[in-house]
């Protein structure tokens, strides 16, 4: 089964009718809808390199040189895939009842001594990335580290060259920071 890049395109444009819509979210996924939605977005950034991975809105997982990175649209680049983008982007900390209070109005704003909301924007095109909601102080969250490699090669079946080590190296980077605080 197949459907359509321009079916796909207004798909996630949120352009299909709904009755469309429906049919495709009803059946099982298509055999090829991964590689038609990468080339949808591939032929949406200006940037050359090779898209890996969608990683969310704006974010893509990048093949560039024998690297792999996190690149938004926009061309700004994060760094490794498994260094949390989240370290390399602008945080803003929505930390006390009057920043809270512009989203969570009135009776349904947190207590800011337990809950801050965290806005990340990219340095690069200024949009905003994500937000968490999270207890004060807690960690900066790793939402997705995918093992590209086993993707490819267990479930694609065409095993990307150079593979490269699985590992969560986010704190690699917040110990080189602490290292330069020394
Ligand atoms: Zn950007």
């Amino acid at each position: 089964m197949s459907y359509s890049k321009e079916d796909l395109r207004d798909l996630y444009d949120g352009r299909l009718p709904w009755h469309k819509t429906f049919e495709i979210m009803s059946k099982p996924k298509d055999d090829d809808r991964f590689d038609k939605y990468v080339e949808i977005l591939q032929e949406r950034v200006s940037y050359p390199e090779r898209i890996l991975l969608p990683l969310g809105d704006h974010l893509n997982v990048v093949q560039k040189g024998g690297e792999r990175i996190v690149k938004c649209d926009c061309g700004h680049e994060f760094g490794d895939w498994r260094k949390n983008w989240k370290l390399n982007a602008l945080i803003f900390a929505r930390d006390d009842t009057e920043k809270l209070e512009e989203v969570y109005p009135g009776l349904k704003c947190p207590d800011p001594n337990l809950c801050e909301v965290r806005e990340f924007y990219c340095p690069g095109c200024g949009n905003l990335l994500m937000v968490e909601a999270v207890p004060v102080g807690y960690p900066l969250i790793f939402d997705a580290l995918p093992d590209i490699d086993a993707f490819y090669r267990e479930w694609l079946g065409r095993p990307l060259p150079e593979e490269q080590e699985f590992r969560d190296m986010t704190y690699e980077v917040t110990g080189e920071w602490g290292r330069e605080l020394e």
